[in-house]
Order: C-alpha cells, then structure tokens, then sequence
C-alpha cells in the first residue's frame, strides 16, 4: 500500500483515498470482535485481521532478514504502512531502527475515553468524513463523581453530564462508532474484556491504555489528534522505541502482586526512566502470572513514562480469553501461531521474543525475592518497601492516621485481586473487626461487577462497610466527593490501589497524600486505619481484645464460570454509521464549542513574544490542566482553558498561580494569559524536567495554544506531551545546556533564530531563542535542541495537525 505523506497530501485526496477503501476496511475490521470471529487453521485460511498481520511480518522478515526481534517488535512492525521505506530509512540498512527510525503506523482501532472523545470528536467531526476508517469506541467513565454509592451517584453522574454523553452517544450513532455509556466500565478494563486480542495495535486517548498489553497488543495512549489521524486512516508517525527488557524469575510471595512489580521498577527507573521504551516482560517467573497482574503491570508503565509495555501470550491469556466469553479469539490466535506460507522458523509468527533478541537495557527481577511495595506521596516513583515503610512515615512526619483504603480501578479491579481482598475482609470479619478507615470498592467494569455480585464478593465488601463506587474512574481522576469531609487544605493520608498519585488527582485537595499499593495491602491497612501498619508482621486486637494477624491473602485468577454481561442498560451500542443523525451540540452550550482552526504559522521567525511564566519543579499535565472539576469542560476549548497551568509554581517567587504582568501587576496565569491573548501578545512558557509528564491530556497542547502560546522551552518534555504540542501547532524547544534555564525569566521578550527556516526545511536545522531581558534590556542568545520530523513542521507550519488534515475537505 502506498504510504500517506501527511505533511503533504491534500484534504481532498485523503477523503478520497478513504472512500475508495472505507467499505473494505469496516468490512475486514467492523468491530475487535469480529476480529476474532472467523474461525482459522492452519491449512492456509485466516480472519481478515490475522491475514494483514501475517502478510506484513513476512514483509518485515524479507526486509530484516534473520534479524532476532522482540515481541513488541514483531508486532510493532507488522502494523507499519509501507515496511521498507520505514525500517530502511535512516537505519543504517535496518541494522539501527531503534531510537532511529520513523515508523508510520496503521493502527487497527481507536479507543476513547469520554473525556478525552470530546475533542477527539470534535477534530474529526472538523474533517467532514462520514466515518472513521477503523473501529473506535467511546467509553463514558471518567464523568462520574464517586461519592455515596454505584447507583445514586450514577444517576448524579448522568443528570450532571447528559449534555456531554447524548452528544458522545449521538457522534457514536452517526460515524458508527461503538458507544459504552456510563456506568458500563472503565475504558481499559472493557477494552481487555472485550477488544484486546493477541496481536493487534492499538491507540487509546488515555495514558494508561497500554493496559491491553497484558493480552499481548501493541496499545499506545495518545491525544485526539493523533486519534483523528489513525481514524481518518492517515499513518501514525511513531519514533522506534528503544526495547527494555525485564526478565521474571521466581515466584510471587503470597502477600505480594504483580502490582509490587511494577511499584518497584517504578522506583527504579523513576517517572522518566522508560522515555522512549516499550516495556517487554519475558521469563520463567510468568508462569504464575494470571491476564489480569500482566495487565496491571502494564497499565502502570504509563508511570516510568514507556511507549508502552506487553507481555507474551500464555496458558493464562488463553484462559483468561475462554472466560470472557471469547473462546474463538483464543483458537484463533493459537491457530495463528501455527500458521505458515514459508519454510523454517521464522515463518511463523510466534507471540513471543525470537530467541536470541537484544534488549537495550534489561532488568531481572527475582520475585522470590520481591516485597510489597508502597510508592507515594505526590509521585508515583518514590517506592518504599513495606518493611521500611512504617520508619519513613515517621522520619517524614507523613500522618499516621489513614483516612481512606481505595481498590479497584482499572489498574487493579480484576476478579484475582478482589477475592484476594475478600479473603482479608472475610477474615477480618470472623475475627469482629471493621474497617478503621473509610473503604471504597471501584469494579472496573459492569462485567466484573456483575460477576463479583454473583460470587457474592462486593456483598462481603458492603456487609464490612465498604462502599462499592459506579464502575468508573471516581476518585482516580478527581472525581470523588469524600465522606469523611476534610477540610482542602489539611494533610492526610489515603492508600489506593491506583496508578498515579500527583497532586490534588484524587479529591481536589493538594494536601491529600495518596500512597499506591496493591489493592490487598490497601485492603488490611484500611483495617488498621494506620499508615505505620503491616499486615505481614503486625496484628490488630480484636473486640474480645484478642490478637488478630491476617491471613495472607487468597484469590481466585478468574470465576469459575465465565464473566457475567451484566444489566441491559450498561451493554454496548453498536451499529452502522447513520448520516441521518445529527451530533447533539447546542450553540449555548457551557460544555461543548464547535472547534475554530489556529491561525497558520506567519511567514518568517517568531518575534515580540513574551515569556508569561516561568515554572520550576514538576509541571505535569495535571499541573497545565487541571481535571477534577474542570473534567466538566473538556469539549468547551474557551471554558477550560480558564484553568491553564493553575497549579504551576512560580520560579521567581515560589507563588502557586501567580503571573506577573509587563507593569508588575499580579494575576493569576489563566487570568494574564487571557489578558495578552486579547492584547495579541503572544508567549512562552519556561519550565523544567519532563514538562508534560503525567495523563496524555492533548487539553495541556490544545489550551496554550488556544490562549496564545507559540513556544514552550524546557530542560525536558514527557513523550505523548511533546508530540501533542506540536500537533497543535506549538514548538517545543529544550535547552541546549540545562543551566541556561536561570537566563531567561518572566516578562523578557524572546525572539527565535532559525525557527522558520527549520520548519521550512522539514525539521532540518538549529533554533536558537534571542532573550532581551525586561529588567535590563541586555540580550542573551540560548541555544535550544528541537524534536521536530518532517510532518510535525508541515503540523506547525499548518498552524495545527488539525489544519492539515481538514484542508480542502
Ligand atoms: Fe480512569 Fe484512573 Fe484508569 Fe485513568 S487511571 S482510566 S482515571 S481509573
């Protein structure tokens, strides 16, 4: 097939060229499940999917002849538009691809959560296309505030957001895209359920869809405008990952999770340390591992900052697929395995590293040896062993007292990890005890939840005093209303069973400090009410005032009959695209705006800009736009950029969102921002390391941008964030030499030198800022590094992606 030069196609070729292969596509790929659908074997037929698969690994192998390759490399490259001209290209004859190389990728399908569909939707509805190339689904879960209980803080839920979710409901109905509506699950729980197979590729609009690379996929978070290009059919531009091996020996202890593993290799390689890696597990300690503990740990990638992380298929995959009802896709993919059109071993492709593959860095970790781990406050990296954990509270003055035990989520709401938590409440529960700390219980999905309801596991929870949630994201984006009302501002102390655990993320509150375990090791701490406890070695007194140690944890991996649907009202609506539709958006809407395209990049360098703040310490997505309560206007550009870096610290006075104006007057950054964007003052932001770490939140490109923004210069950018800045339109720079970040300062007026003539040359060339200080009108010349490839400056130049894409449609 002949590859997309997204920088310089037309709008109206590309309509074309996807009209003239929408009906084949939707009909080879009308849904994952279909995927599956088509029994194979391995006397020459294949479902459609496995076929494209097949065909391009045997590509890969004519053009990389005996090359060993990883897992993630296989199927990675077996998605790549035109293979030769990606892994030849700059490759050293495809001896060097990784860290290298261009890959311009077809994904197979998109997901989207609700928040992030919002403005997925609306790009693509700018495209005038009158369905996505691929299948998507929207999945309404990050809306819903987690309070009092599933069922009344649905209903809550619904009443708040009906604008936004008939509005998501009606674009599923018009482009054909498949619609989970509230209630029905967390976006990577129900894509693992349901959409996942061994194989595909996939990108999601959420950071932690890498999920799904516990049922060996290939799935990447990224922002709307990537998704728009992957559902208009575009190639999806990806630098070659580098390859980071980790290799499990051992076996588990009965306290400990896979969720330790990723806790401690979080600790390790801190938030930065995957930049620019997939996250490969391989190894004899696998055997034990159940889908669920492989999905968690790649969920949690997302916390060192991987491309994304996957796991070979095993014995568990394929149980883990029978009891999700999709015993098909499991004969599949076996069958898929044996399947050959060739001769020797690498015909076959095999979901699993070649043996004798190189990683470029590989970790082992013994898990005979591996203990529990507790990573917090504030930062999902600072790791501390359960063993040590009650000397460091102490010694960091952290609170003693535990308000909350949160489980669940999709990091951690599998069937194995709640009847492991079961079995701790149910022993708790023999011995007279109750939870000391409030204890909330979030089902991943209404499948799971359905299930647990049936094995009569949530009702052991609820009988303890536990609050089971809507499967939702609640308090893990936000989204959580507490019971015990603590004042914002007071520290305290919650454990959860969650990913990230950044500032304010859970309940708005900056001084809350949420500490990550695993969801058993939350459950037996909430017993205590403690954060210096140890389920391992300590023991609680009983009402009789007896000693009572817990039991170490025991789970079931899956149900014993497969999962349940659950209700009617949370299953999927699917169908075929209906033109006839009309995408609910009312023109007085607080929560949805049509989108305006951004002005074109001006004919020559960048001059008069003016530097609007400049930040010191973390500056995370969160920390550029804020969810919680602004979650609300995700799909009303103007309304939520009124939260733009509201949190940033400011490096010249410590302030927390506070910018200063020309005259020395004080606002707050949003409030300023706006001010210079009506005075067409245009600006930059300065900042530090891994400036966009955190969710793949395209919000944090698209509101700067929106409010004038034209650079942001940094010591270093998180992946996902720097590729959405420049979707939108916004160079990111990084210095040159990390000190000449204290040359530059608010208010100083910045003009670039080469920024225009790189952009014009395709990405080719150095950029240097001019910086004519405020105070004393000396000028500095600082040299910056710049990431730029040929269809991002076509991006810049447009004025955005975005512009690109719509042009001529
Ligand atoms: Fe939802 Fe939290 Fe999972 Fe994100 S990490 S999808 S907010 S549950």
């Amino acid at each position: 097939m002949r590859s997309i030069d997204l920088a310089s196609r037309s709008g109206a070729a590309l309509k074309r060229a996807i009209q003239a292969k929408q009906l084949p596509s939707r009909v080879a790929c009308a849904s994952a499940r279909s995927f599956s659908s088509t029994s194979s074997n391995n006397t020459g037929v294949l479902p459609p999917r496995y076929e494209t698969l097949y065909n391009k690994y045997s590509e890969v192998r004519r053009v990389l002849g005996s090359q060993r390759l990883t897992l993630a490399e296989k199927i990675l490259y077996s998605h790549l538009d035109n293979v030769e001209e990606s892994l030849l290209s700059n490759t050293n004859g495809g001896r060097d691809i990784r860290g290298k190389a261009n890959l311009k990728l077809k994904p197979d399908r998109v997901n989207m959560q609700d928040a992030s569909a919002q403005m997925a939707l609306l790009q693509f509805m700018t495209c005038n296309l009158p369905q996505p190339v691929i299948p998507a689904s929207i999945h309404c879960d990050h809306l819903i505030v987690g309070s009092k209980g599933a069922d009344e803080d649905l209903k809550a839920g619904i009443a708040t957001n009906n604008e936004v979710f008939d509005f998501l409901e009606s674009a599923g109905k018009k482009y054909g895209i498949d619609f989970w509506p509230p209630g029905a699950g967390i976006i990577h729980q129900t894509v693992l359920e349901n959409y996942a197979v061994p194989g595909l590729m996939m990108l999601g609009t959420d950071s932690h869809s890498p999920n799904a690379g516990g049922l060996t996929t290939i799935t990447i978070g990224v922002g709307g405008a990537d998704a728009v290009e992957a559902l208009v059919g575009a190639p999806w531009e990806l630098k070659a990952p580098k390859i980071l091996g980790v290799r499990l020996t051992g076996k588990l202890n009965d306290w400990v999770s896979a969720k330790d593993v990723i806790l401690h290799l979080t600790g390790r390689l801190t938030v930065r340390g995957g930049t620019g890696y997939i996250v490969e597990y391989f190894g004899p300690g696998l055997e034990n591992f159940s889908l669920p503990a492989m999905a968690t740990a790649c969920n949690m990638g997302a916390e060192i900052g991987a491309t994304t992380s996957i796991f070979p298929f095993t014995e568990a995959s394929s149980r883990y697929l029978k009891a999700t009802n999709r015993e098909q896709a499991d004969k599949d993919a076996k069958n898929f395995e044996n399947f050959t059109k060739g001769t020797g071993q690498d015909s076959f492709f095999k979901f699993k590293a070649d043996e004798g593959a190189q990683y470029d860095e590989l970790i082992e970790i013994d898990l005979s040896k591996l203990e529990p781990h507790i990573n917090g406050p504030f930062t999902p990296d600072l790791s501390i062993p359960l063993s040590e954990f009650k000397k460091t509270v102490q010694e960091q003055k952290w609170p003693e007292k535990l308000s909350a035990g949160l489980i669940g989520s999709c990091t951690n709401s599998s069937y194995e990890d709640m009847t492991r938590c079961e079995s701790i409440v149910k022993a708790a529960e023999q011995a007279g005890i109750k939870p000391a700390a409030d204890f909330y219980i979030t089902p991943g999905s209404e499948g799971i939840r359905a299930t647990l309801e049936r094995d009569n596991t949530l009702q052991t929870f609820e009988k303890a005093g536990g609050i089971v949630l809507s499967n939702a994201c609640g308090p893990c984006i936000g989204q959580w209303k507490r019971q015990d009302n603590i004042p914002k501002g007071t520290p305290n102390a919650i454990l959860t069973s969650y990913n990230r655990n950044f500032r304010g993320r859970n309940d708005g509150n900056l001084e809350t400090m949420n500490f990550l375990a695993s969801p058993e090791i939350v459950t037996a701490m909430a017993y205590a009410g403690s954060t210096t406890f140890n389920p391992i070695t300590d023991s609680l007194t009983t009402p009789d005032g007896k000693e009572f140690k817990f039991p170490a944890p025991k789970g079931l991996e899956g149900p014993e009959t497969p999962f349940e649907a659950g209700r009617e009202v949370f299953q999927v609506q699917s169908g075929s695209p209906n033109p006839n539709v009309e995408v609910a958006i009312s023109p007085s809407s607080e929560r949805l705006a049509l989108l305006e395209p951004f002005e074109p990049f001006p004919d020559s360098d960048l001059s008069g800009l003016r530097v609007l703040v400049k930040v010191t310490g973390k500056c995370t997505t969160d920390t550029i736009s804020a969810a919680g309560p602004w979650l609300k206007y995700k799909g009303h550009l103007p309304n939520i950029s009124e939260n733009t870096l509201n949190t940033a610290v400011n490096a010249a006075t410590g302030e927390v969102n506070v910018a200063y104006d020309l005259d020395g007057s004080k606002h707050t950054i949003p409030d300023l921002a706006k001010q210079w964007k009506q005075r067409n003052q245009p600006w930059l932001v300065v900042a530090e390391h891994n400036y966009g770490e955190g969710s793949a939140r395209e919000h944090a490109a698209l509101q700067p941008r929106y409010l004038g923004a034209r650079i942001i210069v940094t010591k270093s950018f998180a992946r996902i964030h720097e590729t959405n800045l420049k979707k939108q339109g916004v160079v990111p720079l990084t210095f040159a030499n990390e000190q000449d970040y204290d040359l530059i300062d608010a208010g100083d007026e910045v003009a670039t030198v080469g920024l225009y003539e790189m952009l014009k040359n395709g990405g080719q060339g150095e950029v240097s800022l001019r910086v004519t200080k405020k105070d004393t009108g000396k000028v500095v010349e600082i040299k910056t590094k710049h990431a730029v490839s040929k269809d991002q400056a076509g991006f810049i130049l447009a004025g955005s992606a975005l512009n690109l894409l719509a042009k001529g449609n």
